[in-house]
């Protein structure tokens, strides 16, 4: 299958490459060359794209697949009325299906879940490598890895939670042996717990040093959940592949230079800080919705700082419904990023991310064609991105698996 006269933004960072040829052959891009030259004839078999914008799909960094809608609201069953029937736990696992329609629908490619209940998202991606269900490339954590904490409590099946240098090795063990592809720790507590400070570390450097460790000996990469300085401090100076969330890196410009020269991904989850500063101050206690207006504010700073320090840069949603992660895109793109920029942290930097940009994330010979044909110029407005009437392909693998066009066929999965 090739792509007749695109307007290819690669995802590198380069400008916009007018009227090209995409050649894709067994769901590799072959080549990516001008169609000047050919006459004005598009080759049998080849798809006009009549000057549309062909970029690579989208990745998000910062997923929750977990069939718990509470931060969607509208997305998963009316809630139940008094006297109905409870609902069936297995409903939980249609709704995960739903979930990878949508965002794969939505020009959503490729996906790093980073915690979902029990093993809810290693199983959609099961599903989906098998082809049972039509959804994006999904990446898993398996479970978090957490010291013993508040959290814990609250986030159940979501978390592992250990002690002590040897047990958290046993705990990176067991996420592998549950099928993970990297493993997720949280250096600080989290900013949705009451009771949980997010600005002291909450492992120990030994705790954190024995993660990090035993999941790169094993080839896996880490992701660090960090809010106050001294995880961030922790995780930076233990080589943590990525941060998520790190508000506070703003405080310490060095600790983003080290970033910047190790390698390590910011993942800034605007969309997260909004929900609770914003969105969803009504279902937070009070304390904790003024700390998030504190940390949205801190969440900018730190994107702003993390930018001029030449850090790479991920989209992560944090948040819901499935299908509007683009948005996080657009609050990047409004907290100082060209829109450039912004389009390189979703597809090349977030695919840095995941540890998979030899695979995905840019419009290059050798890239797995996963692919998003955009009707209109989104650097021109960065929003339209978050627009299903603009989505007009989808293509995974090669396939055209999604948008307006008419070609488009069952969603076939990889
Ligand atoms: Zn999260």
């Amino acid at each position: 299958m090739d792509f007749w006269n695109a307007r290819v933004i690669d995802g590198t960072g380069r400008q916009p490459f007018e009227r090209a040829a995409v050649r894709v052959e067994d769901g590799r891009i072959v080549s990516v060359e001008s169609v000047d030259g050919s006459g004005g004839f598009v080759p049998e078999g080849a798809i006009d794209l009549e000057g549309r914008t062909l970029m690579p799909g989208l990745i998000d960094a910062h997923a929750h697949l977990s069939s718990d809608v509470f931060r969607s609201p509208g997305f998963g069953p009316a809630p139940e009325l008094h006297g109905e029937l409870p609902r069936r736990r297995e409903l939980g696992y249609f709704i995960l299906a739903k979930t990878a329609l949508v965002l794969l629908s939505a020009g959503i490619t490729s996906v790093r879940d980073v915690g979902a209940y029990d093993d809810e998202a290693l199983a959609l991606r099961d599903a989906v490598r098998l082809g049972i269900v039509p959804g994006p490339r999904i990446l898993s954590c398996g479970r978090i890895i957490s010291a013993t904490a508040p959290g814990g409590a609250i986030f159940t099946t979501m978390y592992r939670e250990a002690d002590g240098p040897d047990e958290m090795r046993k705990a990176v063990r067991e996420q592998l042996r549950r099928g993970a592809d990297y493993v997720k720790l949280m250096a600080t507590g989290a900013r949705s717990v009451l009771v949980e400070d997010p600005e002291p570390a909450q492992m120990t450097v030994a705790e954190l040093a024995a993660i990090v460790d035993e999941a790169h000996r094993l080839g896996v990469r880490v992701a660090a959940h960090v809010e106050g300085l001294a995880g961030a401090r922790l995780a930076v100076r233990e080589r943590v592949d990525t941060i998520e969330h790190g508000l506070s890196l703003h405080r310490e410009p060095v600790l983003l230079a080290e970033m910047a020269e190790r390698g390590i991904v910011l993942v800034p989850t605007l969309s997260t800080f909004h929900d609770l500063a914003e969105r969803f101050t009504d279902d937070f206690p009070r304390p904790l919705v003024e700390q998030a207006k504190r940390q949205l504010d801190e969440a900018y700073k730190t994107l702003v700082a993390a930018r001029a320090s030449g850090v790479t840069l991920a989209m992560g949603h944090d948040s819901g419904p499935p299908g509007d992660n683009a948005i996080e895109l657009v609050r990047m793109v409004d907290g100082g990023l060209s829109a450039l920029e912004g389009i390189c942290a979703a597809t090349s930097g977030s695919a840095t991310a995941l540890g998979i940009s030899g695979d995905v994330g840019t419009v290059t010979a050798g890239a797995v064609a996963d692919l998003l044909v955009i009707d209109g110029d989104p650097l021109a407005d960065v929003r339209m991105l978050c627009d299903p009437e603009r989505v007009w392909m989808v293509i995974q693998g090669g396939k055209v698996v999604a948008g307006r066009d008419r070609r488009v066929s069952e969603p076939a999965p990889v």
